[in-house]
């Protein structure tokens, strides 16, 4: 596909208008597989931030009184316009993020099957009768939308991320302001054409691109400003509580993991391989809800190690665009440092690399952002693989022998995000999904993320939860009304 095909846009979305940043400045985004400019994107502040809260308050009115069928018909038109540019959605995606196309056709998918869901969902914002403790009054609960609602979002589902929070801040009658990732500002702002073009009034939804905090600051201090939904680090999350504080702004927090996946003697050992795969591998070990340690039974350890490493072995790395290629590059150098800081930091201290382990050199035209898929024999609690979230291609492997033991271990984290198990033992499936303290449970399942339930975390994973019903609580205040009959 060519530039033209891509129809790449580098302005900003403020009240319907396509707006460049008011002192002309941009910034560059950058291929990770490549090292090559793509784009020079509007480098908005604080006062095009202003533009755009001002312009989504004024758009509030009418699109919150609309009939959620109204609401609903034109999102579903956004949806069947996205699958309509699948293809180009996705190779704009792996552009700018470099994950491989066919899994970037699939998160254009599912970031459309959020709108779908929260397209109809919206129908269904009901409200309640309560029987009153006296006979001459009644007692109604209402569901009402917010207001105006920013969302600022990662780089690792460019797509996704935001339509999990647009859909149904949209369908519940709020309008938004969206700021993505510095890294993938194109896939949002494509989304933006996409919108207009299914006809969304202006100012219902608005895209700011540029420096984080300032954006941010005039987010939370604009007191037209009703809730701030973030996608992100734990660590940018806490910065974001405490800037929260000052004008009580409502928010969601959808932050870091560190997934415990754990394989107990009982289970289908190719079926945990399988699982493994699917949740460490996915957008090259960069996401919230990748397996990141891993417990397996001693009496299953080494079939369940040597099946992993071989699967490992197997898979092609390389540009996204590449034929046949699984894994993607990292998105940028940090990344790359962090996980050979974590494996170098593992192998000091006794672990051992069964497979990969190593940067990888796919010569010329190609980034030094290429990890091999890894296996790491023997991690410790003390080691910083077993701390802290790697989001990269690294499965660390350790042995257990009781469940109490491994419940323990795979508890013992700050995070509170995904957690996964493969057993086939009924009773202590179902003892062991209680006993784990996360969000998101999959039980035999590698990959349980779906628009039909709620997402979220524990802990310093966050609060709120996206998708399901459930998320529409997230855009929706409940109003109680008194009614006295007279
Ligand atoms: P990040 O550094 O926290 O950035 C996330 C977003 O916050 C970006 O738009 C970023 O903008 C912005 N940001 C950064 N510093 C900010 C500040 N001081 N004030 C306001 N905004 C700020 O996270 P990331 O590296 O993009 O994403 C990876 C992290 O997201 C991982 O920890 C991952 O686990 C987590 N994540 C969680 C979920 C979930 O559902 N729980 C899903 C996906 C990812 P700039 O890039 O422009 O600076």
């Amino acid at each position: 596909m060519n530039a033209s095909d891509l129809r790449i846009q580098s302005r900003n979305l403020i009240g319907g208008q396509w707006v460049s940043a008011a002192d002309g400045g941009t910034f560059e985004v950058i291929d990770p597989a490549t090292d090559r400019r793509i784009a020079q994107v509007a480098d908005c502040g604080a006062s095009e931030t202003r533009q755009a809260i001002d312009a989504a308050a004024g758009a509030y009115l009418d699109w919150s009184r609309r009939t959620a069928e109204d609401r609903g018909t034109i999102l579903r038109r956004m949806a069947d316009l996205m699958m309509r540019d699948q293809q180009r959605l996705a190779h704009l995606m792996t552009l700018e993020q470099g994950k491989p196309l066919s899994e970037a056709r699939g998160e254009t998918a599912y970031a459309a099957s959020f709108i779908y869901w929260a397209a109809e969902e919206g129908k269904r914002l009901y409200g309640e009768t309560i029987p009153a403790s006296s006979s001459d009054k009644r007692i109604l609960i209402l569901r009402q939308p917010i207001g105006v609602v920013a969302a600022i979002t990662p780089w690792n589902f460019p797509s996704a991320m935001i339509t999990r929070k647009l859909g149904p801040a949209l369908a519940c009658g709020n309008t938004c302001i969206i700021k993505p990732a510095e890294q993938t500002p194109l896939s949002a702002l494509a989304l933006g054409e996409l919108a207009i073009e299914a006809g969304l009034p202006a100012g219902v939804f608005n895209i700011i691109t540029g420096d984080s905090s300032t954006i941010a600051g005039e987010l939370f201090t604009n007191s037209l400003v009703r809730k701030v939904s973030f996608t992100g680090s734990t660590e940018v999350g806490k910065i974001l509580m405490k800037q929260a504080a000052d004008h009580v702004v409502r928010l969601s927090l959808e932050l870091g993991g560190h997934a415990p996946f754990i394989v107990f003697d009982d289970a289908d050992i190719d079926a945990a391989v399988a699982g493994a795969m699917a949740s460490k591998l996915r957008n090259s070990g960069q996401t919230c809800v990748c397996a990141n340690r891993f417990f397996v039974h001693e009496a299953v350890y080494d079939a369940f190690a040597s099946r992993l490493a071989a699967a490992m072995q197997s898979l092609k790395v390389g540009r996204g665009f590449d034929e046949g290629v699984q894994v993607g590059p990292l998105i940028d150098d940090n990344a790359i440092a962090k996980v050979e800081q974590h494996v170098s930091d593992a192998l000091s201290r006794g672990a051992r690399v069964r497979t990969g382990g190593k940067l990888l050199d796919l010569g010329e035209g190609c980034s030094k952002r290429f990890y091999a898929p890894t296996v790491v024999d023997g991690f410790t609690p003390e080691m910083k693989i077993s701390g802290e979230e790697t989001f990269g291609p690294v499965a660390p492997l350790r042995r257990f022998s009781s469940d109490d033991d491994v419940i323990a271990m795979a508890n013992d984290s700050p995070y509170g995000l995904a957690a996964y198990f493969y057993t086939r033992d009924a009773s202590r499936l179902m003892r062991v999904a209680e006993a784990l303290e996360y969000g998101i449970v999959g039980a035999n399942d590698g990959l349980p993320s779906t628009p039909q339930a709620p997402f979220g975390g524990v802990k310093q994973s966050g609060f709120g939860r996206e998708g399901g019903r459930h998320v529409m609580h997230e855009y929706t205040n409940i109003k109680y009304v008194s009614w006295g009959l007279g």
